[in-house]
């Protein structure tokens, strides 16, 4: 058996074209979606990321900006940047790249952005409405893993998810979409005992650890969907937490990395600013 690829550059390039025709029609309107990224310091991760959110704002036609700062600012200096930022009508998303220097706050940071232009979506607000089922603004990532996982076509009610990772961005996000599909959620981390017991159990399983190769097939129960949202650099090559040759050769569906939910989530990025913006044309 040979899993179905579940390919984050066609899924992103088709999500594009249409977040492309929305900005074309808003435009139209007098309004073009801005969004700026704060980039402190120099990490060359980092520096990739937000070129490639810059790159992802030309292809659909938005205004972007890039606010470069020093390594050593202040907290009051970056939280002055966003209140900026916050005031500007060009700017209808901001994101403040993470990770930042370890003498700034990050939740302090985060939660200086307005609920409507945080785009990122983790804002405690956004985090909350998610975790209370109302509308607000969804994580990039989680919301483009779901995206994938419901592109399978499968009824996903009352099937068995495994989520392994439990961070603010990507795990409990993530769990807590699957349960509004009505899956009965399994979260595990670095503590769970017997992992395999329960990753054998998921019809859905969604890996978000950082760990190359933590997900073997013998893990996988045949015919699963497999979501990878590890990005780790082995060798100086880019990989996922899941052994792909041989999981792929037991999963119904699984994500390639790289080429899966990292496009997924420049795209879900996008489209939340698009968002953004129109939420801001329907209020002016
Ligand atoms: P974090 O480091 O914040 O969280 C990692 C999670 O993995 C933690 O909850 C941790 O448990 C858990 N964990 C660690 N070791 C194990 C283990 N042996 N068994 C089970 N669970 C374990 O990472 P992020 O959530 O920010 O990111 C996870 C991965 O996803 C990274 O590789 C990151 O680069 C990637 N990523 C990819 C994105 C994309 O667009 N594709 C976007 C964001 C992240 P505990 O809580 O107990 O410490």
């Amino acid at each position: 058996m040979s899993a179905k690829i579940l390919d984050g550059k066609i899924m992103s390039a088709e999500l594009k074209a249409q977040i492309a025709e929305r900005t074309q029609k808003m435009k139209e309107r007098g309004i073009v979606p801005g969004l700026a990224v704060i980039l402190v310091g120099n990490d060359p991760a980092s520096e990739i990321y937000v070129r490639n959110k810059q790159k992802g704002c030309e292809e659909v036609g938005f205004y972007s900006r890039t606010i470069h700062m020093d390594p050593d600012i202040s907290q009051q200096e970056l939280e002055d940047e966003i209140d900026r930022l916050n005031q500007d009508p060009r700017i209808h998303g901001i994101l403040v790249q993470l990770p930042l220097p370890s003498h700034l706050d990050e939740q302090s940071a985060l939660t200086r952005i307005l609920p409507e232009k945080d785009v990122d979506g983790f804002h405690l607000i956004n985090a909350g409405r998610l975790l209370s089922g109302l509308p607000g603004v969804t994580a990039c990532t989680p919301k483009g893993a779901l995206y994938m996982i419901k592109s399978t076509g499968l009824d996903l009610s009352g099937k068995e998810a495994v989520v392994i990772g439990r961070s603010n961005i990507v795990g409990k996000p993530m769990a807590m979409l699957l349960l509004q599909e009505n899956c009965t959620v399994t979260m595990c981390h670095s503590r769970t005992q017997n992992l395999k017991e329960h990753t054998l159990n998921a019809d859905i399983l969604v890996v978000a650890v950082g760990k190359p190769g933590i997900i073997t097939d013998d893990m996988v129960k045949p015919g699963a969907i497999v979501i990878d949202v590890g990005i780790n650099r082995v060798d100086g090559k880019v990989c996922g937490d899941v052994d792909f040759d041989s999981v792929s050769r037991k999963a119904g569906w699984i994500t390639p990395v790289p080429g899966g939910v990292g496009r997924m989530t420049i795209a879900m990025l996008l489209s939340n600013t698009a968002d953004a913006a129109e939420r801001a044309e329907s209020h002016a």
